[in-house]
Order: structure tokens, then C-alpha cells, then sequence
């Protein structure tokens, strides 16, 4: 029998209309024969209200807490959905992150999943039950309720379609594919029919919020069939895989992340191990950076310039601050009026010119590039943050006609 696994974010069941719509979905699939494992998001701005509620009583929460209260807004969901399908007449169990065995590290609030104990879950599909489980927590090995970082049912619903080899992952949510660029600020973005897992990586990475990055990553390592469609209009998504068919977007999205921030060192000693000593005190602290520029040496110092995401920034700042000493004693530069502009497409790996495309209507825009960093397949460029909205359109226009 075919099994289907269908994701629903927070706003497909944000309410009863909406959650009984969801119900419909679900139980149309069954109907026609699937087997059917639903994965559910909190309902609406619930986890933004239970972080505003915590952080009346602690703005600095202990994590494990801060996961224990997080988790409930799932438990919500699974609880209500599987009122409605019982409601419609059809079988239909819930189950927690744990109840569907979920087992993942301790990081609490950004849990990896280490395995799916499916056992439970698959007993009930054998009995042509539908099963509603909650996305984005699990446990760890004290027995202790972890979540998978904001977003992170995505992550829910694509591990579990890898280990019950599940014949597609569907990604309902509140726009009906994935388009060259966010429609609601370039009202001339496409929707892509089909984009690569590498492609739909970058963009995810770099701004773009259809889809969790790992869920993408996942998808990619155990070839999980992906799609990503509306949950409020029945018509075709986006379907996401390994190769994809050539089309004549030479890139397949333009993305915008506004909650990165540039740290400059300036007044570097200009010698070796520099750049090594300033990044490694920053990877033992877990901090991801991306793009980094280092200036030519002059009089014996040298500057170095890179960004981080926007909720590591204090960290990185306190560490190096610290640290200070072992580096010269630089200077410690913060801009965090700043946003990356990416664009994606494997097609630029055989066409030369599309850096020079996008440099070229920023320039015709007056906006000004403070920092490049290229990969095979990306483009990204840091400008001032007002600017945002304005290069997105026109790099998007640039490309996608
Ligand atoms: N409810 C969680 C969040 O809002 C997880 C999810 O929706 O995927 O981030
Ligand atoms: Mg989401």
C-alpha cells in the first residue's frame, strides 16, 4: 500500500475551519487507498505567544523548560486534528513526538534527530489507522522533551518519511509552491515547477523560509520525494529532487536574510594563524559565519570582516571580546543595519556572466555592494538593510522575466 506523509504548518490549522480543510486533505488521500502519517506545526502564532509568555516570567529561560513549554503547542494541534478525522468518521490516532519515537540529542531548542522508533506508528498504520503526530519535538536520552529549532516539523515530517520509506513527503503550508523570489515583496516572482535539492538547500540557508534547511538536507540524503503545496487551493506545488529538468531560469530564486550582522576586526596583527585564532574561537562556540573578507596587509595590520546570523552576534561579540588580547587588541566593529542578497541556480556553473548580471542592477539601482562571497551554485551580497526590498525586486527582474 502507498504512504504518504503530509506536513501542515501553523497556519493550515490555525483554526477549527482551517483544521477541519486540513482534515478533509487527509482524508481524501485515505480514501483513494494511501496510507496516511500527518505532521503537524502549533496552530498559528502560538510558539511566538508561548516565547512572549515565558519571557514575562525570565528573559533568559533555562532551555530544557523553554522546550517543555514549546512542545505543548503541537500537542494542540495532533489533539484537535484527530478530533475533526474522527469526527468525519475515519480512524485516526495521535501521538506526541516521543509516542512516535523521535529520539534526538540534548541540545535542547536545537535537537538533532538521531533516530525514529516507527514500531508504535507502524502497528497503527497496519490497523488503516490515520496517524496525526506532532512535528518539531522528540526526546532525549534523560527521558527529556527536546525541540528541533523553530520550523523544525518540516524536519518532523521528512525524517519520517525516510525511515518508513514513505512514496512522498507533502509540505502543506500557506503559499502554493516555491517562487523565484517572496512574492509578497517581488510581485513578479515565479513558481517553479521543480527545483534540486542543492538548489532549494542554498535558498533555504540563505533566507528563503518555505522550507526548514534540514528538513532539505534530509530529504537529499535519503532521497525522500518532496513536494511543497497549499494547503488552502488545490493545484500543483513544487516538487523538489535530485536533477531536475533543464529550464530556461538560468537562477532559480533570488533570496533575501535580513538577520545577519557584520562584526569587523580591524587592526589585526598581519601575520599567520590570525584568521585561524579568531575562527576557532568562534566555532567552540558553535557560531556560524559566512561570508568573511580580509583586507591586504598594510604597515603590519590587516582587517577582517565577516558576518554571523543575527541571534549569535552578542556571543560572538562577548568571545572576542574576551579574547581581545590574543588578537592584537583590534578593534571590535558591529554593523546590524545590514541584509544578504542571494541568488541561486546550478545553472550559473556553465554560464559565465551572471555575477556581472546581478552586480550590474544593484549598481543601475545605486545600491551599494559592501561584501561578496560566491559558491558553485550562489550568489550573496551584503547592503545597507532599507535597501532590501528594492534588490530583491531588482535583481529578480534582472533575471526572471
Ligand atoms: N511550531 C514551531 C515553530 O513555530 C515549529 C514549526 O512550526 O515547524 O517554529
Ligand atoms: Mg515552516
Amino acid at each position: 500500500m502507498k504512504l504518504i506523509v503530509q506536513k501542515f504548518g501553523g497556519t493550515s490549522v490555525a483554526n477549527a475551519e482551517r483544521i477541519r480543510n486540513v482534515a478533509r486533505i487527509i482524508t481524501d488521500t485515505y480514501r483513494k487507498g494511501a496510507n496516511v502519517v500527518a505532521v503537524v506545526s502549533a496552530q498559528g502564532d502560538t510558539t511566538d505567544d508561548l516565547i512572549a509568555k515565558a519571557h514575562e516570567i525570565d528573559e533568559n529561560p533555562s532551555k530544557r523548560e523553554m522546550d517543555m513549554l514549546l512542545s505543548t503547542g503541537e500537542q494542540i494541534s495532533i489533539a484537535l486534528l484527530a478530533m475533526a478525522i474522527s469526527k468525519m468518521g475515519y480512524p485516526v490516532i495521535s501521538l506526541t513526538g516521543r509516542q512516535a519515537g523521535f529520539f534526538t540529542d540534548s541540545n535542547h531548542s536545537r535537537a538533532r534527530i538521531k533516530r525514529v522508533d516507527t514500531e508504535r506508528l507502524e502497528k497503527e498504520l497496519d490497523q488503516r489507522k490515520i496517524v496525526v503526530v506532532a512535528g518539531f519535538q522528540g526526546m532525549n536520552r534523560y527521558d527529556d522533551i527536546t525541540t528541533l529549532g523553530r520550523g523544525g516539523s518540516d524536519t518532523s515530517a521528512v525524517a519520517l518519511a525516510a525511515e518508513l520509506k514513505a512514496d512522498l513527503c507533502q509540505i502543506y503550508t500557506d503559499v502554493d509552491g516555491v517562487y523565484t523570489a517572496d512574492p509578497r515583496i517581488v510581485p513578479s516572482a515565479q513558481k517553479l515547477e521543480e527545483i534540486s535539492f542543492d538548489e532549494m538547500l542554498e535558498l533555504a540557508s540563505c533566507g528563503a523560509q518555505v522550507l526548514h534547511n534540514r528538513s532539505v538536507e534530509m530529504a537529499k540524503k535519503y532521497n525522500v520525494n518532496l513536494e511543497v503545496l497549499s494547503s488552502l487551493e488545490d493545484k500543483p506545488g513544487t516538487k523538489i529532487k535530485e536533477v531536475t529538468r533543464m529550464e530556461k531560469l538560468l537562477i532559480k530564486g533570488v533570496a533575501k536574510d535580513d538577520d545577519v550582522v557584520r562584526i569587523s576586526l580591524i587592526g589585526l596583527a598581519d601575520h599567520p594563524g590570525v584568521a585561524f585564532k579568531i575562527f576557532s574561537l568562534l566555532a567552540a562556540r558553535k557560531i556560524n559565519v559566512d561570508i568573511i573578507l580580509q583586507s591586504v596587509g598594510r604597515d603590519g595590520t590587516k582587517d577582517i570582516s565577516f558576518t554571523v546570523p543575527i541571534d549569535s552576534y552578542k556571543a560572538a561579540v562577548e568571545v572576542l571580546t574576551e579574547e581581545r588580547d590574543q588578537i592584537n587588541n583590534c578593534t571590535i566593529d558591529v554593523d546590524t543595519d545590514v541584509t544578504k542578497i542571494s541568488i541561486v541556480g546550478s545553472g550559473m556553473q556553465s554560464n559565465p556572466g551572471v555575477a556581472s548580471r546581478m552586480f550590474e542592477a544593484l549598481s543601475e539601482a545605486d545600491i551599494n555592494i559592501e561584501m561578496i562571497s560566491t559558491s558553485e551554485i550562489k550568489i550573496s551580497v551584503l547592503i545597507r538593510k532599507k535597501l532590501g526590498d528594492k534588490a530583491l525586486n531588482v535583481v529578480s527582474e534582472a533575471f526572471v522575466k
